[in-house]
C-alpha cells in the first residue's frame, strides 16, 4: 500500500466532504427534457457543478450532449471510471435530516446520493487528484466519466457513445467490493388477456422490477365471513378484509424487494391471487396463480428453473391489475444466469404464457453480463482490494444490472460494503466519511495498478 496516497486523502477529508455536500445540494432527480438539458434542469446542473470540481483541480473537462462529463489525465486513456450525478427522488417527510443539505452526524454523511452515486463520484475525483498531485508515474492515461440518466435507463451512454468510446478497461463505483463481474440478464415482460370473473376488480404493484407489498380486490358472492376462514394461518402476508353491501373489500400487505432479490420480499399479488382461489372457482384466475404460485421465486411453474455458479434464475409478477370485465394485464420480471440465453428465457415464457390465452409482450431484454474472473483487468482490481484493504478480493455474481451492463468487459468496484445498509434509494441514505476516503484510497490504487 502506498502510505502517501493514504496522507494525502486524509488531509483532504474536509475538503471531499465539502465537494461532496456542493453535489448533493442540487436536487439532481430526472426531469423533463429541456432544451440543453435532455433529463431536466438538475441533473444538467450537478453535471456542471462536477465541471468545475474537475477544472479546481486543473484536469481537462469536456461536456457530451449536456448528458455526460469526462475529465482526463494523461493520453490515451487505458482506465474509465464511470460515476452518476444523477440521484432518486427523496421525499423528505420520511428522512431525519433534509435530504438535499449534507448533514454530518458523528462521521456519517447523510444525504440523497451520499452512496449513490454522488459520494462514490467524489471519491474517484480525489483519486485522480492524488495520483496526479503525488506525481505516481502512469505509462496510460485515465478517463473519469460522470452520466447523469443512470437512475432511468442509462440513456446518457447512449449518448456518450455518439461521442466517445470507452477505454478498454472501465469499472463503476455503482456496485459493491469487491468486484461484481457477473450480472445476470433479464426480460421482463408484459401480458395481457381475460380471466372472466366474479370478482369486480384487482390490482397489485406498480413497479415492474420491484416485489410488490401492496395488492387489493373486491369480490362478489362471497361472504367476508368465508374469506377470512380462508387465510392460512401462518401467511407471512396481512389481509384485511371488509364488507360493503354484497361487496367484500380486501386488502393485502406483503414485503416489497427488489426483483432481482425476490426471497426477501412477500409478494402482495401472488398471496392475494391465491387467496381468491379459495374461496372462488374461477379458471382464468387458477391458471394465473399456476403459473405464479405464492412463494414461488425461481420459475418452476413457467418451466423457467436453472441455476449456475451466477445463481438462481428468479421470477416475479411483479404488476397484475382485473377490470370489472375479466381483462386484465400483468408484467413479469425474470432474471436469469449465464447458463441460458436471452432467445431461450424469451421462448419458454411466451409459450407458456400464449397456452394459457395470455397475450406475451417482451418489454426489455438483456443478456447476462460476464467478464471472466481470471481476465488481467479483474486480477487488478483485486489486488488492489488485497493489498489496501487487507482482506481477501472476490468475485461476486448479481441479479440485477449495473451501470456498465453493456459496456464490453466493464465491472462494478465499490462503492457498497456488504455488511451495511446504506439505505440507498430509501430514507437517510448515508455514507460514512471513513468509508468516503477508503474508497479514493482504493481508486487511486487502482488507478496507479491499471495505468502503471
Ligand atoms: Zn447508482
Amino acid at each position: 500500500m502506498n502510505e502517501k496516497i493514504c496522507e494525502f486523502i486524509d488531509s483532504h477529508k474536509d475538503e471531499m466532504v465539502r465537494d461532496l455536500a456542493e453535489l448533493v445540494a442540487i436536487p439532481s432527480v430526472s426531469g423533463e427534457p429541456e432544451r440543453g438539458a435532455p433529463f431536466g434542469e438538475e441533473p444538467r446542473r450537478a453535471l456542471y457543478k462536477m465541471k468545475e470540481l474537475c477544472e479546481r483541480m486543473g484536469f481537462v473537462t469536456a461536456v457530451y450532449g449536456e448528458a455526460v462529463l469526462c475529465a482526463s489525465y494523461g493520453e490515451s486513456p487505458e482506465l474509465g471510471i464511470l460515476a452518476h450525478l444523477d440521484v432518486v427522488p427523496a421525499s423528505a417527510e420520511n428522512w431525519d435530516t433534509d435530504p438535499f443539505t449534507l448533514t454530518d452526524k458523528d462521521g456519517v454523511l447523510f444525504g440523497r446520493g451520499a452512496i449513490d452515486d454522488k459520494g462514490p463520484a467524489v471519491a474517484a475525483l480525489w483519486a485522480l487528484n492524488a495520483v496526479k498531485s503525488l506525481g505516481i508515474p502512469l505509462k496510460k492515461g485515465v478517463r473519469l466519466i460522470f452520466g447523469t440518466d443512470e437512475e432511468n435507463g442509462s440513456k446518457d451512454l447512449e449518448i456518450y457513445k455518439e461521442y466517445a468510446k470507452f477505454p478498454p478497461k472501465v469499472f463503476t463505483p455503482d456496485g459493491a467490493f469487491p468486484v461484481i463481474n457477473v450480472e445476470k440478464g433479464m426480460l421482463g415482460v408484459r401480458f395481457s388477456g381475460n380471466t372472466g370473473g366474479n370478482y369486480m376488480e384487482f390490482r397489485g404493484g406498480n413497479i415492474p422490477n420491484a416485489v410488490a407489498d401492496k395488492a387489493k380486490t373486491i369480490m362478489r358472492k362471497v361472504s367476508a365471513d368465508k374469506v377470512r376462514a380462508s387465510i392460512p394461518e401462518d401467511s407471512p402476508a396481512k389481509f384485511t378484509v371488509t364488507e360493503r353491501g354484497d361487496n367484500v373489500f380486501i386488502s393485502c400487505d406483503g414485503t416489497a424487494a427488489h426483483a432481482s432479490t425476490p426471497e426477501n420480499g412477500v409478494n402482495a399479488v401472488t398471496a392475494l391471487l391465491s387467496l381468491m382461489n379459495r374461496v372462488t372457482d374461477e379458471p382464468g384466475l387458477r391458471g394465473i396463480e399456476k403459473l405464479f404460485p405464492f412463494g414461488q421465486t425461481d420459475g418452476t411453474a413457467l418451466g423457467l428453473k436453472c441455476a449456475d455458479e451466477s445463481g438462481a434464475l428468479t421470477c416475479v409478477l411483479s404488476t397484475l391489475a382485473i377490470m370489472p370485465s375479466g381483462e386484465c394485464e400483468g408484467t413479469v420480471d425474470i432474471r436469469f444466469p449465464t447458463c441460458v440465453d436471452l432467445q431461450t428465457v424469451k421462448d419458454k415464457v411466451c409459450s407458456v404464457l400464449e397456452s394459457h390465452r395470455l397475450k406475451c409482450e417482451i418489454v426489455i431484454g438483456n443478456e447476462p453480463h460476464v467478464v471472466p474472473e481470471d481476465s488481467d483487468f479483474v486480477g487488478q482490481l483485486l489486488s488492489v482490494y488485497e493489498s489496501v484493504e487487507g482482506e481477501k478480493g472476490r468475485c461476486i455474481a448479481i441479479g440485477g444490472g449495473t451501470y456498465v451492463h453493456n459496456i464490453d468487459g466493464g465491472v462494478a468496484f465499490g462503492a457498497e460494503r456488504s455488511d451495511t445498509d446504506y439505505h440507498m434509494h430509501g430514507a437517510n441514505e448515508f455514507i460514512t466519511t471513513d468509508e468516503l476516503c477508503k474508497d479514493a484510497v482504493l481508486y487511486a490504487h487502482a488507478i496507479a495498478e491499471v495505468c502503471k
